[in-house]
């Protein structure tokens, strides 16, 4: 099944400055949160030079022969006696790595907090604005692309509000600490040890221009890849039944090169970056070492160097220059984070911002349902250019039932979905009791009609919570009771747990005619003025069938009903039939009387009910 190209990101809305938005919308609300883990990492960050630093003032004065003086320590303080020095230099570095500990902790809960709250936060109204969006979106973007916006995309976001904030804030403090440290010991010999970071910066700022169409290129055939295992992995049957493996193992296996060859042109960039990185952070520590060492034996500056350098000062040059080449290789990886997060946040908000979303419409005025009237009046409709439904016009009287027929194709699903308004009619209305159905809100509207497909949906949940699925505060009684009218109460007693056993992907394994009592039931229990049919073609056993038809005949009492109706008797005992082909009703009237015109409809009759076979595939009805 040749995977349907992935093309999210031309339906989604360009986004400016992503990253910015990000942290106007979620992180200001948070912003307690992620000042605490700032604080945190400044200061964490600027303590940890401390030890190294202390360490080689040590040197000249508690292990040399200079006066040990201490920054933020009163002179008074400080001990005459070496041993004395000593201790209160052990002192302080103890008292600078719980310090750095307790820091470094602020920083891991405030940060993480931040970003974790952010993630759900921003997980729930993606997904929001997800199910608000048309239909249409949904049938032109695969669901594996979706939910990779939702985990993939949201989780690349919460990755860079932690660890990007934490790498980030590494650098810039460490960096900036390591330089006032350095400079106020020995400017020059500073400008030695920190030479190496602007040559940093040009690399990082290549390897960011080199890396950024590639990965934009891996992002796009994972999302081939996933797309193509997805309608696979779902159209399993179909790939059995047509003993179609082999050229399926074989499309996948081309999709799978693709993204293996991206994949390797990523990762050969990004591996020859970390040792470049290394490389230019090691040329500074070389330099300082070459610098540092003839000075200090010399005991006089090298070079055109001028002034003075201890021993000691040597040192915490060394143990600094080494602490700052981490933070600078991390930040490729800064770099790398924020340009995913960049992408993803341009798709999340662009999800949030698509237009073609289900009006707001919270404020039309409820539909008011009395008797349950349905008019369709010269009703036209297309999903683009072309009608797909033309002019239709008929009514559907109160508590009466109107069966669909004709050919697939003939747009009898279309004309169910735009009672629903899963799109907007293009002209013409449809109108329950005499209200527009544009002219009411979307909630009552929906709320008014039922309705039972072919492809009854389970959630994986109880089977109790499955047929109480659209009533709030439904009782055990109420669901037993809709369950018996639907026929299938028997069976639901004899799985494992009753009422309570896991149905779905992961839970009891339902059959078809099991599954579309359940979804009878539902609708019974739901009790709307107006039920939409859309009944199944599916094989079942004549008992089944009976029970399924039993259930149904108690669902469609006392409602208004529309039914695309696939079972002889639905359509013999409706009140009405209306045989649409090609988009317009060829023909319209009840049972007797359309067999009687022996037009498309007595055909179609006569092939269901196995009185001839004579008659083209056209009219055949098949499960879309
Ligand atoms: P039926 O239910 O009678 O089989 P449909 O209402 O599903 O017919 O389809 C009517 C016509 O509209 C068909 O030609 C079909 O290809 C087209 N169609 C259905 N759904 C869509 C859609 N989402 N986008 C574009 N065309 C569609």
């Amino acid at each position: 099944m040749s995977g349907q190209e992935p093309d999210l990101d031309t339906d989604l809305e360009e986004i400016s400055y992503p990253i910015l938005r990000l942290l106007r919308e979620y992180g200001t609300p948070r912003r307690g949160l992620l000042a605490f883990g700032l604080f945190g990492g400044m200061f964490g960050f600027l303590i940890s030079l401390i030890p190294p630093t202390l360490f080689g003032t040590a040197i000249d004065t508690v292990f040399g022969s200079k006066a040990l003086s201490l920054p933020f320590v009163p002179n008074s303080l400080i001990p005459e006696a070496q041993l004395g020095q000593f201790h209160l230099i052990i002192g302080l570095i103890v008292a600078s790595y719980l310090a750095e500990g307790v820091l470094s902790w602020i920083r891991g809960y405030g940060l993480n907090a931040f970003a974790q709250r952010i993630q759900h936060d921003v997980r729930v109204d993606t997904y929001d604005a997800m199910q608000r969006l048309n239909m249409d979106f949904f049938e032109n973007n695969s669901s594996g692309e979706l939910m990779s916006v939702l985990n993939n995309d949201v989780n690349n976001l919460e990755e860079f509000l932690s660890g990007g904030a934490t790498v980030f804030v590494r650098i810039v403090f460490t960096m900036l600490g390591i330089s006032i440290i350095l400079f106020s010991i020995n400017w020059q010999m500073a400008f030695v040890s920190l030479i190496a970071a602007p040559m940093i910066a040009v690399f990082t700022y290549w390897f960011v221009k080199t890396v950024q169409p590639i990965y934009s290129d891996v992002r796009d055939s994972v999302g081939k890849l996933n797309s193509l295992l997805e309608n696979n992995l779902g159209g399993i049957k179909v790939i059995k039944a047509s003993t179609m493996e082999k050229i399926e193992r074989e499309e996948v296996e081309k999709m799978s090169q693709q993204y293996f060859d991206t994949n390797w042109r990523a990762i050969k960039t990004r591996i020859k970056f970390y040792p470049g990185m290394r490389i230019l952070a090691g040329t500074g520590f070389i330099l300082t070492f070459i610098v540092g060492g003839y000075w200090v034996i010399n005991d006089q500056a090298p070079f055109f160097f001028t002034g003075e350098l201890s021993v000691g000062e040597f040192v915490t040059f060394m143990l600094l220059t080494q602490e700052f080449i981490w933070p600078m290789a991390n930040f490729g990886d800064f770099v790398n984070m924020y340009q995913e997060a960049y992408a993803s946040a341009e798709r999340v908000f662009g999800l949030m911002d698509q237009s073609q979303r289900e009006e707001e419409d919270d404020d039309k005025p409820d539909l008011q349902v009395r008797e349950g009237v349905v008019e369709y009046d010269s009703l036209t409709f297309g999903y683009d250019e072309e009608p797909v439904v033309e002019d239709l016009n008929f009514t559907i009287g109160s508590k009466e039932t109107l069966a669909l027929a004709g050919p697939t194709g003939a747009g009898k699903s279309t004309v169910v979905k735009l009672l629903l308004r899963f799109y907007n009619i293009d002209a013409g209305q449809i109108r329950v009791d005499d209200q527009d159905i544009q002219d009411v809100n979307l909630k009552t509207l929906r709320s008014s009609i039922g309705y039972v497909s072919q492809d009854n949906v389970l959630f994986p949940e109880s089977v109790q919570e499955n047929i109480a699925y659209a009533v709030e505060n439904a009782t055990k009684e109420d669901v037993v009771d809709a369950a018996k009218k639907a026929q299938a109460h028997e069976f639901i007693q004899e799985l494992p747990e009753g009422y309570d056993s896991e149905v779905g992907e992961d839970g009891v394994k339902l059959s078809g005619g099991q599954r579309q009592r359940i979804g009878i039931a539902r609708a019974i229990l739901q009790d709307p003025e107006i039920l939409i049919l859309d009944e199944a073609t599916s094989d079942v056993d004549t008992e089944t069938e009976i029970k399924i038809q039993e259930g149904i005949e108690e669902l469609i009492q006392d409602r208004t009903v529309l039914a695309i109706a696939h079972r002889l008797s639905t359509i013999k005992d409706a009140d009405k039939i209306i045989v649409l082909d090609d988009g317009s009703i060829v023909e319209r009237g009840n049972h007797e009387e359309l067999l009687e015109e022996d037009g498309i409809y007595a055909k179609l009759w006569k092939v269901q009910a196995g009185e001839t076979e004579d008659v083209s595939d056209y009219f055949l009805e098949e499960r879309q």
